[in-house]
């Protein structure tokens, strides 16, 4: 994949870069390394600082960067403008809490006795150079998680960003380079994802998280594990999107659409499987189906935009074979299923739903990584939790329900990283994110986040 910037609404070429020699690697392992050794020696009140300031900067960067990202990756304007505050939110959010969630842990007095000590504590210390291996889809905001709790634990980083987002990816480096922080500390290396490898290799490199596909996250978790370092995995998801009953059925059905659509589809934890109990399968199979087929898909720089384009024409041509397979196979589409007349050139697909949908089909069990719903009738609360947790994935869950047994009963059985009651799925700093199965492993954000990448150093006193 050529590192370049290809406007994914028109297919226009805007921008090619070079990928970075070895040389050029190797300066910036170097810098990385160097960086890591003096600034693991600061304090919180000093990373704080220097992480609020790059806040602020973005702040005053938000409409420039919210451009650029649109015109990379396709996403309507308004979530762009949005992407780039929760980053700064994020910043800022753990510029303030990173000294608590770090603080040491000192264990029970009789516990310290009985480990034959007169003191013990746990102490969090940073574990060194991170490599960040990052998608496309939040370039901003998947990277922002990573770093933000990074950078305030005294690691530093390196940023191996999607092919097609190498201006975001310069834009994050330059931003750190202007709120001061020391030369080394957050890099960008624009490079293939062919050249991971040897610089997750690299001595110099502690551990790496990777954010993306599954098929990325296996590559990159096998390097690893041969290397012994230690990893994050945030891979795919297919989220269900449980509507039981007693739910409230209008509210339930307008925010199916925003979490199907959000980013044009194309989010990890976007819900993508509606399972619908049988009482109220067909008002919301109509209604749902309507606001979908009503949305408007067209120019993410248009302010009236719903729906952009898929960000590359790769991954439109993988959404269509998803969606044929199924009806190839009896699926029958209730609305969309094709790319729109009105847009001819990029990347764009109508917003779909498709019921009927049997085990046997592909996107049963794969990701659809656009703005394409899978609609499922649910007979009994086991039923619904069966077909839920008959996937692969097991990023996050929906489930609309007002019954409390019933949400006990979710909680306990929903196999996911994740259960959203009568809401959608959204991250946010002060909650852990992350999932089982195949959507990967270890957590972002929160205490949880900020923990994966520090070595929990037990200190004994005798
Ligand atoms: P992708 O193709 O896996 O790419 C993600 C990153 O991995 C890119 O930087 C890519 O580089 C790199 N990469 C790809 N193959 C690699 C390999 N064999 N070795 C090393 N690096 C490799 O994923 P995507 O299409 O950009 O993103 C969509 C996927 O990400 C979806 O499955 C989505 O669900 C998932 N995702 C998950 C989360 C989460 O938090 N769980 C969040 C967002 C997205 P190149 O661009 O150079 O190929």
């Amino acid at each position: 994949m050529p590192i370049a910037t290809v406007n994914p609404a028109n297919g226009e070429t805007i921008k090619r870069f070079d990928a970075l020699g070895p040389e050029e690697t190797e300066r910036r392992l170097a810098a990385a390394d160097a960086a890591f050794r003096q600034y693991r020696t600061t304090g919180f009140a000093e990373r704080a600082r220097l992480l609020e300031r790059a806040a602020g900067l973005l702040d005053d960067d938000r409409e420039d960067i919210a451009r650029t990202m649109t015109t990379e990756m396709g996403k309507p304007l308004a979530a762009a403008r949005a992407e780039a505050a929760k980053c700064a939110k994020a910043m800022r959010w753990y510029a303030a809490h990173a000294e608590e969630l770090l603080a040491d842990e000192l264990p029970p007095e009789t516990d310290v006795r009985d480990a034959g000590a007169v003191r013990a504590r746990v102490h969090y210390r940073p574990l060194g150079v991170i490599l960040a291996v990052m998608p496309w889809n939040f370039p901003l905001w998947q990277v922002m998680r990573f770093a933000a709790p990074a950078l305030m634990a005294g690691n530093v980083g390196l940023l191996k960003h999607a092919s097609n987002v190498p201006q975001t990816a310069l834009y994050l480096e330059d931003l750190f380079r202007r709120a001061d922080y020391p030369q080394g500390c957050f890099q960008t290396l624009l490079v293939g994802s062919g050249a991971v490898e040897a610089v997750l290799r690299d001595g110099r490199v502690a551990a790496a998280t990777l954010t993306g596909s599954e098929p990325a996250g296996r590559a990159v978790a096998a390097v690893a594990g041969d290397e012994v370092k230690k990893t994050v995995l945030e891979l795919g998801g297919s989220d269900p999107y449980i509507v039981m009953p007693s739910a409230d059925i209008a509210r339930a059905i307008r925010t199916a659409v925003t979490a199907r659509v959000q980013n044009n589809g194309q989010s990890c934890i976007a819900a993508k499987r509606f399972i619908v109990h049988a009482d109220v399968y067909d008002t919301f199979a109509e209604r749902f189906t309507a606001l979908m087929a009503g949305l408007t898909v067209g120019d993410p720089l248009d302010e009236t935009t719903d729906v952009g384009p898929l960000a590359t024409e790769r991954g439109r041509a993988d959404l269509e074979e998803l969606v044929d397979d199924a009806v190839r196979q009896g699926a029958t589409v209730l609305c969309g299923g094709r790319r729109p007349e009105e847009q001819p050139r990029g990347w764009f697909y109508e917003p779909t739903v498709l019921a009927d949908i049997t085990p046997g089909m592909r996107i049963h069990r794969e990701e659809a990584f656009g703005p394409v719903a899978t609609l499922y009738r649910a007979d009994s609360i086991d039923d619904a939790v069966g077909i839920a947790n008959d996937t692969p994935f097991g990023l996050s869950s929906n489930v609309w329900t007002r019954d409390e047994d019933e949400q006990h009963r979710f909680v306990r059985d929903m196999e996911a990283g994740g259960v959203f009651f009568n809401g959608m799925t959204a991250s946010h700093p002060a909650l852990p994110f992350g999932g089982v199965k195949r959507s990967g492993y270890g957590r972002e954000l929160s205490g949880h986040g900020i923990r994966e990448f520090c070595n929990a150093t037990t200190v004994w006193y005798g």
